[in-house]
């Protein structure tokens, strides 16, 4: 497959694991160990048969008609609204932590921003007994204090992080400084597509269960097991290449990523990665982020916490730069009126990550008989304050 990463961990330009001396044996252990062991029958076997009977998958594929009418063409949603915890991130972590338990961790630590994945990650710790330690801004623990709650009810030990601006990207640092402390007995279970070589191929390889289920609904509703495009949104990017897996080659389907302008693109108060960042490295691999013209990272901004992360996966910054994905930045504001459009027509309240994707639809010129899938990555339970705040208004 033309889009696959190189045995370097490359995608063209964008990837590589820069990761400091201590944990390069960690790493290179990783590199050279996860496709045999993920491939195996047994792992296979136990991976998929956690996806259908805990997370409840396959993830149905919606034809939303009342929305194809209003945006003029087939709409299908795939729902990963619907899995266990409310959305894409359990198929990563329920996959990462196999891969922990075959090598032999004792000890799970991850990352958090608004604390969806710190939830998903202490929440397979808890079905496979491992000990769980999640980095959280302190800020974020502020603002997140029901995931703080399920995370520390699930029994995971939450340490909030007091450097930098007190969020995800300070999280991160932390995450991989204890890894760099616990070489041997600790497994780092990253929560996107990002992160040093193997990992972004890793996640986009669990994520990619999204893809093969479209395969095969499209095949059953449509009589063809493609569609004319694809749509998601694009945080780190693991539900975006999730979806996107199996068409990468096929350039009968268009892709389309939506990533989170916040204010506008232009306005310093934003997520726009691809749109106004440049290369550089971030936590572990070369890719686009947001940066200052001396190297600084400039914080980013969005109405939704998924989105609100200063880089990009590294397979993402390559989609962008070759043109094989085209990139619509959205607005806080076109979000917010595209999920409050979604649940009036469908009875759906999606995350505000997903709105995102939603918001494209308007900007696109559609035929009536293009066939369109979606990926509602998550439900809206969470963003009901949010919501609610725009209810006010
Ligand atoms: C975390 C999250 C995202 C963003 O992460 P990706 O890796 O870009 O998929 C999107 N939607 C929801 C519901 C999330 O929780």
């Amino acid at each position: 497959m033309k889009y696959s990463v190189d045995k370097n961990g490359y995608y063209g330009r964008f990837g590589g694991a820069y990761v400091p001396e201590i944990l390069q044996k960690n790493v290179e252990n990783l590199k050279q160990n996860y496709e045999r062991i993920i491939n195996e029958p047994s792992f296979q076997k136990e991976f998929n048969t956690l996806l259908r009977d805990y997370v409840g998958r396959p993830s149905p594929l919606y034809f939303a008609q009342r929305l194809s009418e209003v945006i003029g063409a087939k709409i299908y949603l795939k729902r990963e609204d619907l899995n266990h915890t409310g959305a894409h991130k359990i198929n990563n972590t329920v996959g990462q932590i196999l891969l922990a338990k075959q090598m032999g961790k004792t000890r799970i630590i991850a990352e958090t921003g608004a604390g969806q994945h710190g939830v998903a990650t202490a929440t397979v710790c808890a079905l496979m007994n491992l000990q769980c330690i999640v980095y959280m801004g302190e800020l974020d623990v502020n603002r997140q204090y029901l995931n703080v709650q399920k995370m520390r009810m699930l029994g995971a030990t939450v340490i909030p992080v007091t450097s930098g601006n007190k969020t995800l990207k300070d999280a991160t640092n932390e995450a991989i400084r204890d890894w760099c402390n616990n070489p041997t007995d600790t497994f780092y279970i990253i929560g996107s597509v990002v992160g040093p070589h193997p990992y972004p191929d890793m996640v986009a390889r669990f994520q990619s269960v999204i893809s093969d289920e479209i395969q095969l609904q499209l095949q059953e509703k449509e009589g063809r097991n493609y569609p004319d495009y694809l749509i998601a949104c694009v945080g780190g990017g693991s539900n975006a290449i999730g979806t996107y897996f199996n068409y990468l080659d096929d350039k009968r389907v268009k892709i389309i990523s939506a990533e989170a302008a916040g204010l506008g693109v232009d306005t310093g108060e934003t997520a726009a990665t691809i749109q106004i960042g440049t290369e550089g490295v971030i936590h572990g691999s070369r890719t686009l982020l947001m940066q200052t013209d001396d190297g600084q990272i400039i914080e980013p901004y969005s109405i939704s916490a998924g989105l609100d992360y200063p880089g990009i996966g590294p397979v993402h910054a390559h989609l962008a730069k070759t043109g094989r994905c085209e990139v619509l930045a959205i607005t806080d504001d076109e979000a917010l009126d595209a999920a409050f459009e979604l649940t009036k027509l469908e009875g759906i309240i999606p995350a505000i990550e997903s709105a995102h994707a939603l918001g494209a639809l308007h900007k696109i010129a559609f035929k009536p008989s293009d066939v369109v899938v979606l990926t509602v990555s998550g439900r809206g339970d969470k963003d009901m304050p949010t919501y609610l705040e725009y209810f006010k208004k």
